[in-house]
C-alpha cells in the first residue's frame, strides 16, 4: 500500500469531543456518529487533498446530482479494539475493492487504495476512544460517495464526495424476525445494480418491506425477478438455509451482493465440518423440507447484525413456523466469527488487520 497520500492528510480536529454525552450501553444502530469524519472531493478529473474533520453538516447547491439522480454509493464495515488497546480491520480489502465495483456500475471514479485506507486508518486512530472493547463491541464504519455535480442533466457528474464517518455500535439482537417470501417485487434483475451498494438499491426495497412490515413481518427474502423461484438475499443481508445438515446459500450474481459475512461463514463452516452447497436455492425446495420436518434454519448474514436467525416465513399466504433447535449453527458460526473479529480467538484465516 502506497503511504505517499498519508503525510498529505490535513488533520482539523474538533475542539471538544461529544463522547461524555454518549450512552454507550444503550447505542440504537447507527446513530451516534464519532468527534470527525474523513473527506476527499474528486474535481476536474483528480482526487484532491484529503482532510480529516470534525463531523458536522455540510451545504450542497439544490441541484445538486445525487439528489436528482441517485448516483451514490456506500460501504459496511466494522473495526474492533482488542484486551491490547489495538485496532482492528476485518477483510478491509474485501469493502474496499467491492466499494471500487459499485462505483464503477455507477459510473463514478474509483477511489484510490491509500486514500480509503490511510483515510480510514487515520481516522479510526484519532476517534479510538469511541471503539470500545468485548464481544459484540465495534466500530461500524460507513464509507460512502455521492455525486456532488450541479445541474439537473441526467449525466454522470464530474465532481464527487467521498467521506467516512464511524459509528459506535454493541451487540446487535434483531429480535424475532419472521420473512415473507417475495412473490411479486423485486430488489434486484440481470443487467441492473443488485450487485452494487447503489444508496438506490435500499430505497427501492423500502415500500415492499413496509407493506411486509404492516403484514407482521420484519423482512422480505427477495427472489429472483424473472420467475420469482429462486431464493436470493434476506432484507439487506444474505441468506442461508439448513436443511437437514447441509447449509444451502445461493451464489453471488448480478443480482445478489457479494456479501463478505457470507463468504466468512462459508469458509468457517467448511472448517467446522459443516457440508455447505453454494446453489439456487428453490423456494418450492424450502416449503418442502418445511413440510417434511427437514428444513431447520434459516438466517441472515450481514456486517450489521453478523448472524440473524429467522424464525418462520411466509409464502402463497401459508406461514411456516421454524423447529426451536439446540445448538443452532446459526449461533454456533455468530460466536465463533464474532470471538476472530473481536481478537478473543486466534483468526488462522488471517482475516483481521490491525490499523
Ligand atoms: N446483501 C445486501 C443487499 C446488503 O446490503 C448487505 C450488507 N452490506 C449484505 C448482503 C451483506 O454484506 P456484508 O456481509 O458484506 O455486510
Amino acid at each position: 500500500m502506497s503511504t505517499t497520500q498519508t503525510s498529505k492528510i490535513e488533520i482539523i480536529k474538533a475542539p471538544t469531543s461529544k463522547i461524555n454525552e454518549v450512552d454507550f450501553e444503550n447505542l440504537s444502530f447507527g446513530s451516534v456518529f464519532t468527534d470527525h469524519l474523513f473527506e476527499c472531493d474528486f474535481k476536474n478529473g483528480e482526487w484532491q487533498k484529503p482532510v480529516i474533520k470534525p463531523y458536522a453538516p455540510f451545504l450542497l447547491d439544490p441541484s445538486t446530482r445525487v439528489f436528482h439522480y441517485g448516483q451514490a454509493i456506500f460501504e459496511g464495515m466494522k473495526a474492533y479494539k482488542d484486551d491490547n488497546n489495538d485496532i482492528w480491520l476485518f477483510r478491509p480489502d474485501e469493502n474496499y475493492n467491492r466499494f471500487n465495483k459499485s462505483a464503477v456500475r455507477m459510473a463514478m471514479p474509483e477511489v484510490p487504495e491509500d486514500v480509503f485506507m490511510n483515510g480510514l486508518n487515520q481516522l479510526l486512530q484519532l476517534d479510538e476512544a469511541w471503539i470500545k472493547k468485548g464481544k459484540g463491541n465495534s466500530m461500524y464504519i460507513r464509507p460512502f460517495m455521492i455525486a456532488t455535480g450541479t445541474g439537473v442533466i441526467a449525466n454522470p457528474s464530474d465532481d464527487y464526495k467521498f467521506m467516512i464517518i464511524l459509528s459506535p455500535v454493541s451487540a446487535y439482537y434483531s429480535g424475532d424476525v419472521k420473512v415473507l417470501i417475495a412473490e411479486h417485487f423485486s430488489r434486484a434483475a440481470n443487467g441492473g445494480i443488485g450487485a452494487a451498494k447503489a444508496a438506490g438499491n435500499y430505497a427501492a426495497q423500502f415500500y415492499p418491506t413496509d407493506l411486509a412490515n404492516k403484514e407482521g413481518f420484519q423482512q422480505v427474502i427477495w427472489t429472483d425477478d424473472a420467475t420469482h423461484t429462486k431464493l436470493e438475499e434476506a432484507g439487506t443481508m444474505n441468506v442461508f438455509f439448513r436443511i437437514n445438515d447441509t447449509l444451502l446459500t445461493a451464489p453471488v450474481s448480478e443480482r445478489i451482493l457479494d456479501g463478505v459475512t457470507r463468504k466468512t461463514l462459508i469458509d468457517l463452516a467448511k472448517s467446522e465440518g459443516i457440508n455447505v452447497e453454494i446453489r439456487p436455492v428453490l423456494v418450492s425446495e424450502l416449503v418442502e423440507a418445511s413440510e417434511n420436518g427437514t428444513l431447520k434454519e434459516i438466517f441472515g448474514a450481514g456486517t450489521a447484525a453478523v448472524v440473524s436467525p429467522i424464525s418462520g416465513f411466509s409464502y402463497k399466504d401459508v406461514y411456516h413456523e421454524l423447529p426451536k433447535i439446540e445448538n443452532a449453527i446459526a449461533l454456533q458460526l455468530k460466536d465463533k466469527l464474532t470471538n476472530i473479529q473481536n481478537k478473543l480467538e486466534e483468526d488462522t484465516f488471517g482475516w483481521t488487520v490491525k490499523v
